[in-house]
């Protein structure tokens, strides 16, 4: 018998019910006559305290509240790909056409299409032993999406009974049969999850592969590894949202996760329009065929925006547990510690750090949490891995703020935003010298394998030339750049050189938007010998001035630009002239000229 009370009390998105007895925590309800959707968040005695999903505005006192015996879940089967929800999974394309544009109070939409046929591959067979993570099937989800077909988690030790021949079947149609030791059970190609728990696996494995986003800043200086958790804070205007669309369109991944969370509304129509357009850089299909598109704006209820990260994350263990790559992105995680906010002042929960409840620490936990790179339940064997990447926006740019510092203890890459960066417009405005990943030697292995066995040191001769300028940066500018010594007026040149050439990049140039890892140790590779060189040259008596006339110093800071992917043989040819050029000042000085 589902638990029926009755409203007593309505403020903004909250509602408090009596008569609520066997009610649990988390439980969906049902709220008032329109019977919108609902969460209790909070139990005293029969008192259950309830989030709304929905604009709360007519409810009334008096109004019926019902359980549903169920946690807040979602709807985990193929059609998943390439649809756009509401932070509950509601389609809210489908639910655009059923009633226009905005979403309506207590409708109700499956987050699955019912009727839609799907080819089905059996993986299993009568007899099979099974139980909870095994794949019984496969399913061409999208042209880039084979979907696996998951037995539920939870589904205990079961012998198969029967299975399907391969062919089309709509969602409801029973494909597998199992006994369990209590009973027989049916098993269709969806299941539910509650999206507040973090679905099961059976081990956790080191985070080693990069994640690779074309970024170059990104990707090789403070890089990311696939199943790890990054922060991007930075005040308004400095690239938040723009570096997550790069990272969205050119992470490596299998399946990308984009959770738009409380951000204006025009910002949102922006992705909302654009992602269909754009194509997979690596397939050329549209991205739309890997990518889910979770919206929630500033003028949807906060309640659904609150939940929306976790809808989000299941969505990406999910398709981890097919043994995938995925990639989230929430922008901004901000805007949901500031629904977690309201939520909490309206229940006159005391509040801790500027009016967040003293609970927002240990949410951020939960939710970083849920990355990883795991090995999958059940058979065959599967590695996936679940990387998230929140945007923070601290009211000012001030990184003191709680939602910035709670956010940096659970996150292990740190790409700090630098609003003086952004003004001079040099983008992406990562601050060099205050960002960090703690993945740097976890993945080194498998650049140096893979792309080039210098990658370590290329990477840490660049940053010491940056380290080395920022160290400089005060006596320039008291002093000015003539009072140095020419080593390190070579310093300064050559961190003028790696800001232009290597760190700044634009998302809007056709070339420059995603560099390769091969591409990205050619350039940096150019920097650093041609450091390596000019300051031999100097040791050997040259001049400052006749190595800054070399003339293929003017050429590398365009080379990211000139030089498209399929056609990186001539950065080798501008290496080549690099060497030349040097050769020839040694030998003029051999000679007396210089
Ligand atoms: P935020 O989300 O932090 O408020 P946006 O991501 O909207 O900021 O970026 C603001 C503007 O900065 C963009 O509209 C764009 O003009 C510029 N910008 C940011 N990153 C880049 C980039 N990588 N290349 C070129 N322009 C950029
Ligand atoms: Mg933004």
């Amino acid at each position: 018998m589902p638990v029926k009370g009755k409203i007593v009390w309505v403020s903004g998105p909250t509602v408090r019910a009596d008569d609520m007895t066997g009610a649990r925590m988390y439980e969906m309800v049902r709220v008032g006559e329109d019977r919108l959707v609902g969460e209790i968040i909070k139990l005293e005695g029969d008192i259950a305290f309830i989030q709304v999903y929905e604009s709360t505005s007519g409810l009334k006192p008096g109004e019926p509240v019902e359980g549903t015996g169920q946690p807040l879940s979602v709807a985990l089967g193929p059609g998943i790909i390439g649809k756009i929800y509401d932070g509950l999974q509601r389609p809210l394309t489908d639910i655009a056409s059923r009633v226009g544009p905005f979403v309506h109070r207590g409708i109700y939409v499956f987050s699955l299409s019912l009727d839609k046929p799907w080819r089905f591959t059996p993986l299993v067979k009568g007899g099979d032993e099974i139980e909870g993570g095994w794949v019984l099937g496969t399913v061409p989800e999208t042209p880039l999406i084979e979907h696996k077909i998951l037995a539920p988690p939870t589904l205990p030790k079961a012998k198969v009974i029967s299975v399907e021949p391969e062919g089309e079947y709509d969602l409801e149609h029973p494909i597998v049969t199992v006994e369990t030791k209590q009973s027989r059970r049916e098993l269709k190609m969806y299941h539910y999850w509650p999206v507040r728990r973090k679905r099961p696996y059976r081990r956790k494995i080191p985070a080693q592969v990069p994640l690779i986003t074309g970024q170059r800043v990104l990707d090789t200086f403070f890089p990311l590894a696939k199943g790890g958790t990054a922060a991007i804070p930075g005040g308004f205007g400095t690239g938040k949202t723009v570096a997550l669309h790069q990272i969205s369109s050119w992470a490596d991944a299998k399946v990308v996760v984009h959770v738009g969370c409380g951000e204006r509304g025009n910002e949102m129509t922006e992705v909302l329009v654009k992602f269909p357009e754009l194509k997979d850089p690596y397939s050329g299909r549209p991205l739309m065929e890997r990518t889910i598109l979770i919206a929630n704006t500033s003028n949807m209820p906060v309640a659904a925006r609150e939940a929306s990260i976790y809808t989000g994350a299941t969505l990406a263990e999910y398709y981890r547990d097919m043994g995938y790559d995925v990639v989230m992105v929430a922008d901004s995680t901000s805007r949901w510690a500031e629904a977690l906010r309201e939520i909490s002042g309206r229940l006159e929960e005391m509040p801790a750090e500027e009016g967040f409840p003293s609970y927002l620490a240990s949410r951020l936990a939960e939710f970083y949490e849920r990355a990883g790179r795991v090995e999958a339940l059940g058979e065959p064997n599967r590695i996936g891995s679940v990387t998230l990447i929140g945007a923070v926006s601290p009211p000012g740019a001030d990184f003191t703020e709680p939602v910035t510092m709670h956010t940096l203890r659970f996150v292990r890459t740190f790409w700090s935003l630098d609003t003086r960066l952004a003004y001079s417009r040099h983008y992406p405005a990562v601050n060099w010298m205050l960002s960090y990943s703690m993945y740097l030697d976890a993945i080194q292995e498998v650049w140096e394998r893979e792309v080039d066995k210098d990658w370590r040191y290329l990477r840490d001769r660049a940053y010491e030339v940056l380290q080395r300028e920022d160290a400089l940066k005060e006596i320039v500018r008291l002093l000015g750049p003539e009072v140095l010594p020419d080593e390190e007026k070579l310093v300064l040149d050559v961190a003028r050189m790696l800001k232009i050439g290597f760190l700044q990049q634009n998302a809007y140039d056709p070339v420059d938007t995603y560099s390769s890892p091969r591409k990205q140790v050619m350039l940096l590779r150019l920097f650093v010998e041609f450091y390596n060189r000019a300051l031999d040259a100097l040791e050997k008596g040259v001049r400052i001035d006749d190595v800054r006339a070399v003339k293929v110093a003017a050429k590398l800071p365009r080379v990211k630009f000139e030089v498209p992917e399929d056609r990186l043989e001539e950065i080798e040819g501008i290496r080549r002239e690099i060497h030349e050029e040097f050769d020839e000042l040694s030998a003029e000085v051999v000679r007396g000229i210089v």
